[in-house]
C-alpha cells in the first residue's frame, strides 16, 4: 500500500536535497547549474551560432567577400542587402559597397555561411546585441560585420585553421600554375 502523499514527499526531498548542494557543489559535480551572469559566463560551444560576421585578412580592406551575392539570394527571410562596388571604369571591383544584414530579422539559420563559396560569412557567438531603436536599430552595416581572421580563429578555432589550411593550399597551386612552363620545366631537369 502506497502511503498517500508519499510522492509529494519525495519531490520534497529531491528539492531540498538540491537546495543544501547548491551551496557548496559546483554544476559539474551534480550542484545547481546557476550562473551568475552577466559577471559569470559560460563558454560556448564553437559552432554555437548567434549572428553572421565577415571575415577579412589582415585589414579591413582585404576583405574576403566579393558580393556575388549568393548568401543575398538565399537568406530565407531576406535579412541581408548588397550592392558591388564599382571601379573608376565603372566596372564591378569584386567587393561590396554596402552588406547589411538586419539583425532583427535575421533567424540564425547559418545559411549563409553554408552557401558562401568564399569563406567570407559566418556566425559569430557574440550575443548582446540588443539596441532601443525597434526598426533600424538592429541593421548592422559592413563596418560592423567585418571582423579579423585572428578573432574567427579565437571563436572557431576548428573550422578557422581548415578553412585557413584549404585557402593556403588553392594559393599554392594558383602560383604553381602560374609559374612559367620553361621554370617549372628547368626545376624538373634539375631534380633529376
Ligand atoms: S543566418 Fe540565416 S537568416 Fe541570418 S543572415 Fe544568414 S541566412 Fe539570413
Ligand atoms: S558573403 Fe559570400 S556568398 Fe555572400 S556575397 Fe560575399 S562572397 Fe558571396
Amino acid at each position: 500500500m502506497t502511503l498517500f502523499g508519499w510522492g509529494v514527499l519525495k519531490g520534497m526531498g529531491v528539492t531540498f536535497k538540491n537546495f543544501l548542494t547548491s551551496y557548496f557543489r559546483k554544476p559539474d559535480e551534480g550542484g545547481i547549474f546557476t550562473v551568475q551572469y552577466p559577471e559569470e559566463r559560460e563558454g560556448t560551444a564553437e559552432n554555437y551560432r548567434n549572428f553572421p560576421f565577415l571575415v577579412y585578412d589582415g585589414a579591413p580592406e582585404k576583405i574576403r567577400c566579393v558580393a556575388c551575392g549568393i548568401c543575398e539570394r538565399e537568406c530565407p527571410p531576406k535579412c541581408i542587402h548588397i550592392e558591388m562596388e564599382l571601379d573608376a571604369a565603372g566596372k564591378p571591383a569584386r567587393k561590396p559597397a554596402v552588406f547589411d544584414i538586419d539583425y532583427g530579422l535575421c533567424m540564425n539559420c547559418g545559411m549563409c555561411e553554408e552557401v558562401c563559396p568564399f569563406d567570407s560569412i559566418f556566425m559569430d557567438h557574440a550575443f548582446e546585441v540588443a539596441a532601443p531603436e525597434r526598426q533600424i536599430g538592429l541593421v548592422r552595416h559592413k563596418k560592423e560585420l567585418l571582423k579579423s581572421n585572428e578573432y574567427f580563429r579565437e571563436i572557431r578555432p576548428a573550422l578557422a585553421s581548415a578553412i585557413d589550411q584549404k585557402r593556403k593550399a588553392v594559393e599554392e597551386k594558383k602560383k604553381a600554375a602560374a609559374q612559367p612552363a620553361s621554370s617549372q620545366s628547368s626545376g624538373g631537369t634539375g631534380s633529376l
